[in-house]
């Protein structure tokens, strides 16, 4: 049955009471209907336990990894075992649910719902986050169309325009075309919502006097003399953070199972910081004794944002870290093709393992305790599992089957109690860098110790960017790699876990706002483009308004 039919089977409970197994009462929210909710600001604290559990993997494969459904299906697993819990997730992206990944409401007998709402325009936060950042970019270009009072280079205009769409054809655009009353012609481009600056602001803020400060700081452009301009200068940033003032809010949600979750911001893994809101994930410890978190993509882009970006942020360090892996992924690592999947082959796998192997590694770098969730596909063999489980025991990490896709919480009660043992634990978490650390060390220890690379090389570019951001004083920032999510490298091609690499920084942007500086790597775009059979092909709803093909 696909993902969609197996969502459509179960009614949701109302919202109301999702609310109150969360602890919240129905004046503590604001309905969105019957089965989705905002909770009001500021967020109430009842629970005390206020364990935080991160789910992250392997790079990820065409094969699949599954990490939304094991984070949904663990969720349901500790309440299965009788743990207070919530889950926290991003909100998906128009961009890939019309495109190719797809949506991110889970799958199988693991998701989120109602999974249709969800995927397509939810509580409408993407559109007010597209909204905000366009009325930023029509008040800059007043600016300039007015006298331009603040001397701003319009050829040094760093702040985009956005759409939640894969649109290749406005990465690079030419506006203000027209004569004197349609503005001063220049060159602009478009990024995906979910690149956005204001996506990470919202996702880091606290409340809304934070937004605001937060706004307010964003560097939009230089002027001739290069200096920076900011929101402040342009005196907007009251205005732009009241566009965003209900999409501050987090959303809650509910599994299949009727477990509450929050999903709330969605800043993708490669090009932003990967992770839901700050607020969500405070609700989550406020709330319920568990809160399961998923970073997007692999440890080395979600998971190690989460830990430098998103913690001091959060004001706390995950308990436990659940490393995701299929044995079709990592046989992938191992040189297998992806039409040859379905056939057992423990030697590639035990080659392709060097992958897994490399981020439980990395991850134990930060002084958390470990766990790897192998994510049950029907073509699993017996002895391919055990060679997994082999392969951790050997680096003293255990390997839990969970069948979340098949049984929901049913098939992840070993994986729960796992998690739940080693969360109880003592830890002391260590962050991999301080803040007082230059830009390029930090760069460097992210490169080598998280990678795994060998060198960083900066453009020319990047190198005299380096210099004017010790002069701003913005070098003790945490910085934001933009990379590739298929390779430890900057290099998609490059699988399993490779040694000695070069990483590229092409450039750096600094994003003031949300208080991280992006390094551009490889040629990640911050715009992607549709693929040849986009998923939009297979999508319909019926005159009644049932809807088919969101997977
Ligand atoms: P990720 O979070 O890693 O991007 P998702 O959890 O969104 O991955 O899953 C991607 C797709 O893979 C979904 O359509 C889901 O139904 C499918 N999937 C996940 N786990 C399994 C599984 N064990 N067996 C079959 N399909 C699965």
């Amino acid at each position: 049955m696909k993902d969609i039919e197996i969502a459509q089977k179960v009614t949701p409970a109302p919202i109301t009471e999702i609310a109150a197994k969360a602890g919240l009462s129905a004046a503590e929210i604001d309905q969105y209907g019957s089965a989705k909710a905002k909770v009001k600001l500021p967020l109430p604290r009842k629970a005390t336990k206020r364990k935080l559990i991160l789910v992250t993997s392997i790079n990820p494969t065409p094969a699949g990894e599954g990490k939304s459904t094991v984070t949904i299906g663990l969720g349901d697993a500790l309440t299965k075992i009788g743990k207070s819990t919530m889950i926290a997730l991003r909100e998906p992206s128009l961009g890939p649910v019309m495109g190719m990944k797809g949506g991110a409401t889970g799958g199988g007998y693991s998701q989120v719902i109602p999974m249709e709402d969800i995927n397509l325009h939810f509580t409408g936060d993407m559109h007010a986050l597209t909204a905000a950042n366009n009325t930023l970019a029509a008040l800059i270009d007043n600016h300039i169309q007015q006298g331009n009072a603040l001397g701003i280079d319009q050829r040094r205009i760093q702040w985009k325009r956005t759409l939640d769409i894969n649109d290749r054809a406005l990465r690079r655009i030419v506006i203000g075309l027209g004569g004197p009353t349609s503005g001063v012609p220049r060159e602009d481009g478009f990024d995906i919502t979910v690149a956005s600056e204001l996506m990470a602001i919202l996702c880091l803020s606290e409340n809304i006097a934070d937004l605001k400060k937060r706004i307010n700081r964003i560097v939009i452009g230089y002027t001739h003399d290069r200096e920076p301009v900011t929101v402040a200068d342009l005196q907007v940033g009251g205005a732009i953070a009241l566009l965003l003032k209900e999409a501050l809010r987090p959303n809650l949600v509910q599994t299949l199972a009727h477990t509450p979750a929050m999903v709330h911001g969605g800043p993708f893994a490669n090009i932003a910081h990967g992770c839901n809101s700050v607020l969500a994930t405070q609700a989550g410890l406020n709330l319920a004794d568990y809160t399961v978190t998923e970073a997007g993509f692999g440890a080395d882009l979600g998971g190690e944002k989460f830990m430098d970006i998103n913690v001091p942020a959060v004001g706390q360090a995950p308990d436990a870290v659940v490393i995701v892996a299929t044995i079709r992924a990592l046989k992938m690592h191992g040189g297998v093709a992806l039409a040859d999947l379905g056939t057992e082959n423990v030697e590639a796998l035990n080659q392709g393992a060097a992958n897994l192997g490399h981020h439980i590694r990395a991850m134990q770098q930060y002084g958390v305790p470990v766990v790897v969730a192998i994510n049950e596909f029907t073509a699993d063999t017996d002895a391919e599992i055990q060679a997994v489980k082999a392969y951790c025991a050997n680096l003293g990490v255990e390997a839990v089957l969970a069948d979340v896709w098949g049984q929901g919480g049913d098939g992840a009660t070993d994986l729960a109690e796992t998690v739940v043992k080693l969360a109880d634990q003592a830890s002391e978490f260590k962050p991999l860098y301080a803040a007082s650390d230059s830009i390029e060390a930090k760069v460097n220890a992210v490169v080598t110790k998280i990678y795994g690379g060998a060198n960083v090389e900066y453009s020319g570019k990047a190198k005299r960017q380096l210099r004017s951001f010790v002069k701003y004083g913005w070098d003790k920032l945490p910085i934001c790699m933009a990379k590739t999510q298929y390779s430890l490298s900057d290099n998609p091609k490059l699988l399993g876990a490779p040694t000695g690499f070069t990483i590229k920084v092409r450039e750096f942007v600094p994003k003031l706002g949300a208080g991280f500086i992006v390094a551009l790597t490889g040629n990640v775009l911050t715009m992607p483009g549709l693929p040849k059979h986009p998923a939009a092909l297979n999508m319909d709803i019926t005159d009644d308004g049932k809807i088919s093909g969101l997977f």
